[in-house]
């Protein structure tokens, strides 16, 4: 069935005729191929982004391009580390390189707003790099220049939402790392991605505050998670996912027009 939102299932007529009509917002959400502990799929940073984005798509007319799903390293604090099984990384001038040659592109077919969705924790500040240079080529090539917003759509949440997502108490968004935000989130969108019969009922896992290398034989976790997914639900799913795709057609509407 055709997508009715996502940029490659358009064909050109149809994409040139968006852009004439109205210049839709393009989203490009930004993922990882990573582990996210025993209990969930390792494309939950993309697929995540991607279900976020398609929504905000549906409901604000705009259009979504296809996700870069691979992201940079971690380290064992944020995303567990990179020597785990599954674990698939780019360097960061890598991405730093398609995001600014994806946006460049935009640019050059003439789209005005777009939307960086990033989610992958270690991908921030290459991404930052890679729309800055973008930027600049547009300029230098005399494109008009795009408005382009970088969201981490978890920023968007209330500390309402995060009080009731964490009655525990709320971790920090490094700890959170295949935690009960994401889980939550595949509870609600991709539940049959998800066993929560493997999930591990650790509480947070300490690190002292700085980096060691090599780092696969030292203290770290074990399962993949840095907090513990258990009370993660459906539900809190469902209110993450409402309250970011509300929040961010609000962003969309505020900063475009
Ligand atoms: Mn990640």
């Amino acid at each position: 069935m055709k997508n009715t939102v996502a940029l490659s299932d358009l064909n050109w007529l149809e994409f040139d005729r968006r852009l004439k009509a109205d210049n839709p917002p393009i989203l490009l959400p930004i993922g990882s191929l990573e582990q996210h502990g025993p209990h969930s799929p390792n494309g939950s940073d993309e697929m995540t982004t991607r279900l976020i984005a398609e929504e905000v798509a549906r409901r604000m007319n705009a259009l979504v391009a296809p996700s870069i799903s691979y992201g940079c390293r971690s380290v064992p604090r944020t995303g567990g580390g990179n020597h785990f099984p599954a674990t698939t990384s780019i360097k960061g001038r890598t991405l730093s390189m398609l995001v600014r040659d994806i946006i460049r592109e935009l640019a050059r077919h003439g789209v005005g707003r777009i939307v960086v969705l990033d989610t992958h924790f270690e991908n921030e500040w290459f991404v930052i790099e890679g729309i800055d240079l973008a930027m600049r080529e547009i300029k230098m090539l005399g494109y008009t220049e795009p408005t382009v917003l970088k969201v981490r759509y978890f920023e968007l949440l209330s500390e309402e939402v995060i009080e009731r997502v964490y009655p525990k108490g709320f971790p920090g968004w490094a700890l959170e790392h295949a935690g009960v935000m994401t889980t939550s989130l595949h509870l609600h969108l991709t539940p049959d991605l998800v066993d929560m019969s493997k999930a591990p009922d650790h509480g947070p896992v300490e690190f002292p505050p700085y980096d060691i290398f090599p780092y696969a034989d030292r203290p770290g976790t074990e399962t993949g998670c840095l907090n513990e997914p258990l009370s993660a639900s459906a539900e809190s799913g469902q209110l993450i996912f409402d309250q970011v795709v509300t929040e961010l057609c609000n962003v969309i509407a505020r900063e475009f027009n």
